[in-house]
């Protein structure tokens, strides 16, 4: 559908855990600057995908390129440093520092922990953090502590947190899990803005929630690559739909 290059790539990725197999040979690519949604139901392996692409954990078969570059088995510093972020379901937020100090350590962290990292905006470290709190909305909720904040909230304070490496690729989990309807709205508005400046892979099992959102859908199901097109392309497909009525 797009002639915009792959930033990320996989080939016949087989994950395994003892016996079970989580993903069974999947192959597809993910066009630069585009917004892609990995959808499937519980226990499809989406966030076992999410997981290989994020280098979390190798493949027990298959590959993984980012920008054309074999990366399987790198660990997850170095795909940060390549301009690889993500946002998990976990929380990975310090519950007791307030909003701002949570930005800044993790600008902070970029900044020593990879002597070599050059920030590719020219920023110092406080506009950085200011850039950050703007661009997920929290700038008037600075001072507050992280536990007093509502879910929503936490959670876009968590992509400022993904946000820090300035990252090229931004992967995320389930980033509306356990939202109000109203927030989900809210959060799938800024994944929008964020797309505009960067390639998103979001991995979500509300197929409703990413229709109008994503370029491209990629459909998981029992560990298999069951469908992948347009919105348009994923409605109308026969197995998809009846992978989603069974639910
Ligand atoms: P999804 O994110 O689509 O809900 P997951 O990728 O979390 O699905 O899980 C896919 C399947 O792999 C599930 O059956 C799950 O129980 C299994 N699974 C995931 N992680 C592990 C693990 N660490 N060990 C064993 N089985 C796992
Ligand atoms: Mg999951």
């Amino acid at each position: 559908m797009s002639a915009a290059p792959p930033i990320m790539a996989v080939q016949n990725v087989v994950k395994r855990f003892g016996g079970f197999t989580a993903l069974n040979d999947v192959t597809t690519s993910f066009a630069a600057g585009r917004l892609t949604s990995v959808i499937g139901p519980n226990g499809a392996g989406k966030s076992t995908f999410f997981n290989v692409l994020s280098g979390s954990f190798p493949p027990t078969e298959g590959r993984v390129f980012f920008n054309g570059t074999d990366i399987t088995g790198t660990p997850q510093h170095k795909l940060a440093h390549m301009g690889i972020a993500k946002s998990f379901q976990i929380t990975s937020l310090f519950p007791k520092l307030t909003v701002q100090e949570n930005v800044r350590i993790a600008a902070q962290a970029m900044r020593s922990r990879f002597g070599l990292w050059q920030p590719r905006s020219a920023l110092n470290l406080s506009d950085a953090v200011e850039a950050l709190l703007l661009r997920v909305g929290l700038q008037d909720r600075r001072h507050e502590s992280v536990d007093t904040l509502a879910h929503g909230q936490q959670r876009s304070l968590e992509i400022a947190v993904a946000l820090a490496c300035e990252p090229k690729l931004l992967l995320l989990d389930e980033p509306t899990a356990g939202m109000s309807p109203e927030e989900a709205r809210e959060m799938m508005d800024l994944i929008l803005k964020l797309n505009a400046e960067r390639t998103v892979i979001l991995v979500e099992h509300r197929m409703k929630l990413v229709m109008g959102i994503s370029d491209r859908i990629v459909v998981l199901h029992h560990g298999t690559l069951l469908a992948e097109g347009t919105a348009d392309d994923i409605r109308r497909h026969d197995e998809v739909k009846r992978v989603y009525l069974g639910q």
